[in-house]
């Protein structure tokens, strides 16, 4: 026969997967998840349990039935088993289901009984001084007076707001063979936000929250737009979506929420924050493209945040493309698709004809079944900020994807530095709202300032909490600027080796040709000596990403191009984070000014300043002259007496001259930002649309000591 899935099996069984892995295991079957493959045996022994156990709901109703027909006979008679007297056929048959499945749960409940037992010993609780007896009742699992007699015992009176010292409390616990940790005291912020642990009552299931990865083109934003509107209704605000971030879909009465931004920066961002926010990362991989540098990232950070991961193969309308090349190269990425024997769920689809799409939403659906995701609506909330902005009308609006509880109008509320009064919230539809609840993405008015993304936001009792805890954290990041100790710079390096406040000198190595790095990587921790070791941290091909400088701000690294350049953000983010970025071309000018660095020799550098950028929009070849290039400068100013280089996907392939720049017909000094313009680079004709061209000024700058 053949393979056939857990979550198949479920599906036919019209039972969660989730019972069926529970059933199995308590069999001894070996099923790791919902896409283990089930042998017969397995599959007859569950279809029989489930199949009995639906026909005893059915005969429950039945027998429920008969006892009130027996009651209304007034019948006295006492059945051996159960009430039901064994009147005809149908009651006997009753009757022994009962029998069968008493016998069940009996096994059953041992079986959880001893694994109770086993936790209860290994429990280990974190309990504060001065904790009152009812409270550490709670975290003992224990009836208060229980806990009480204990204490008499001990000869202590106490009632149930009594505080006990840490050392009682313990005593207490070790009668439960329960080891206790002491909390440490609780800051301003702790005792303001209330983050105690749900109850597992007060858990119901949530809807996913997915974001969705892949290579630049293979579909992410088409497949995130046939996604909203193919599943938002037009009864819901004329089926217009507003973008705020996230939008919700209903898929047969079950709720998914998709983060309008794809890609994985934000994803990366938001958790390097803290806030991760993702439950499923679906991977979009175009079928006539196949495995690229971008999908192997997005496996590796959906990998780091132990996201699962669902592959959406897309494009399969386009004539040349190749499901299983796709499907052998994820393998060599380690995702097997379950058609090759693996788990990773694959599924093919087209963001252009709609096909699949609805097999993607189900899969979504039964990944988060699978995963349990739950949270408790009925308590202050907590989300993260994934957008804000500042509305000329409507003041600081911020995207909140709430987490856990629910948010309302009136509601007061913190985000990092900021804090407010929820005026009113909207949907992903524009819909005023008064509430909303776990995994729900709402537009929130009514900050002071704008939060920034990423920023988790708690809901508190009273505005005075929330100031409290805004101030404080204004006052904590003020501190944290001014103890800072330096970043690394090579030109203070120097120092900081003599102060001893550096060992390592971690440098990032990002350069045009895979060669030179490696080149550049041994020639540089060659440089080691007794006082400081040189260690390269990461080296690879590329411009230098605001991926490469987070990294660097995480581990004080200096950034090291060569040939190669960072791109604005980048740029920006360096200085926000105060990262040095050195960028080179020649390989032993690279060496020389680390090895002069590492013995506080860095001649006064000339430190070169960024005045512009334009992009190539358009070539015009003109004989006489040779390439003309069509830009608009995006940022600054290009002037024609500075020096300039051409940059194609991050990689320096010119540094030089202009040789002429234009407005229209006439000869300009500089162009500024938002204008067109023509220019000639001297010596340089291979220049292309898509090219950017940077205009820098070499400015020296005297060492700092
Ligand atoms: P993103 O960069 O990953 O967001 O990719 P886009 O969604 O912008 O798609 C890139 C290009 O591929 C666009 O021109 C889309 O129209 C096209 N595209 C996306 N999905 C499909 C598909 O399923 N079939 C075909 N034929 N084209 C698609």
């Amino acid at each position: 026969m053949s393979k056939l899935r857990v979550y198949e099996l479920a599906k036919q069984l019209g039972v969660a997967s989730r019972d069926i892995i529970e059933f199995l295991r308590e069999f001894n079957f070996n099923v790791k998840n919902h896409m283990s493959v089930v042998n017969d045996e397995a599959i007859k022994l569950a279809s029989e349990y489930f199949d009995d156990k639906k026909e005893d709901k059915k005969e429950d109703k039945a027998s429920n039935a008969l006892e009130q027909d027996n009651d209304l006979e007034g019948l006295e008679e006492i059945a051996p088993l159960g009430k039901v007297p064994i009147k005809d056929e149908k009651a006997k048959k009753v009757s022994n289901k009962q029998v069968k499945r008493k016998n069940t749960k009996k096994t059953d409940f041992k079986v959880k009984v001893q694994t109770a037992e086993k936790e209860e010993s290994n429990k280990e609780i974190y309990i504060r001084d001065g904790i009152t007896v009812k409270e550490l009742s709670e975290k003992l699992g224990k009836q208060v007076s229980e806990v009480i007699k204990k204490l008499i015992m001990m000869g202590i009176m106490a009632n149930i707001n009594h505080e006990l010292d840490f050392d009682t409390a313990e005593k207490i616990a070790k009668e439960y063979k329960i080891t206790v940790k002491k909390e440490e005291p609780k800051s301003i912020e702790e005792t303001i936000i209330d983050d105690a642990p749900d109850k597992k009552d007060d858990l119901v299931p949530r809807p996913p929250v997915v974001t969705i990865m892949g290579h630049v083109d293979h579909g992410k934003t088409s497949l995130l737009d046939i996604i909203r509107k193919s599943h938002i209704t037009l009864t819901e605000a004329g089926g217009i979506t507003q973008h705020i971030g996230a939008y919700t879909v209903n898929i047969k009465g079950n709720k998914i929420t998709f983060f309008d931004t794809p890609g994985h920066e934000a994803f990366t961002s938001m958790r390097a924050r803290g806030a991760q926010a993702t439950d499923i990362s679906v991977l979009v991989v175009a079928a006539d493209d196949g495995v690229m540098p971008q999908t192997i990232e997005a496996i590796n950070h959906s990998k780091a945040a132990n996201v699962p991961i669902i592959v959406a193969i897309n494009k399969i309308d386009k004539p040349n493309a190749n499901v299983d090349r796709v499907k052998q190269e994820l393998a060599e990425q380690g995702l097997v698709a379950e058609d090759w024997g693996g788990d990773t769920i694959c599924v093919l689809v087209s963001a252009k004809t709609g096909e699949g799409i609805d097999n993607l939403l189900e899969m979504i659906l039964l990944v988060a079944e699978m995963s349990e995701l739950k949270a408790n609506p009925n308590r202050l909330a907590n989300g993260v900020v994934i957008e804000s902005k500042l509305d000329k009308g409507r003041g600081p609006v911020a995207t909140v994807l709430i987490k856990n509880g629910t948010l309302k109008v009136g509601d007061h509320i913190v985000a990092g530095v900021t804090y407010g009064k929820v005026r009113a919230m909207f949907d992903d539809k524009g819909k005023s709202v008064r509430s909303a609840g776990p995994s729900i993405p709402v537009e929130v008015l009514g900050f002071s300032e704008i939060p920034d993304a990423g920023d988790i936001m708690n809901a508190v009792k009273s505005e005075k909490g929330a100031k409290q805890i805004a101030e404080k954290r204004i006052a904590a990041n003020r501190d944290r600027m001014i103890n800072d100790p330096h970043r690394v710079t090579l030109e203070n390096l120097f120092d900081q080796i003599e102060e001893g406040e550096i060992k390592e000198l971690n440098i990032i190595i990002k350069g045009d040709v895979q060669g030179s790095v490696e080149a550049l990587e041994q020639s540089l921790e060659k440089l080691s000596n007794e006082n400081v070791k040189v260690k390269v941290i990461h080296g690879g091909v590329g411009a230098i990403t605001e991926y490469d400088v987070m990294l660097a701000s995480a581990s004080n690294a200096v950034i090291i191009g060569f040939n190669v350049r960072p791109d604005t953000k980048s740029r920006l983010l360096a200085e926000k984070e105060k990262v040095d970025i050195k960028t080179y071309r020649i390989i032993y000018e690279v060496i020389d000014d680390v090895e002069a660095a590492m013995k506080g020799m860095l001649e006064p550098e000339f430190k070169e300043v960024v005045r512009g950028r334009a992009e190539v929009r358009a070539i015009f070849k003109v004989s006489s002259i040779g390439t003309i290039a069509g830009c608009y400068v995006t940022e600054g100013k290009i002037n024609r007496s500075n020096n300039i280089r051409v940059i194609r996907d991050g990689i320096v392939i010119n540094e030089g001259k202009l040789a002429s720049l234009k407005r229209f017909k006439d000869d300009v000094k500089e162009v500024s930002q938002g204008y067109e313009c023509g220019l000639n680079v001297e010596k340089f004709n291979d220049i292309k649309e898509g090219d950017v061209i940077e205009s820098f000024e070499m400015e020296q700058v005297e060492r700092t000591e």
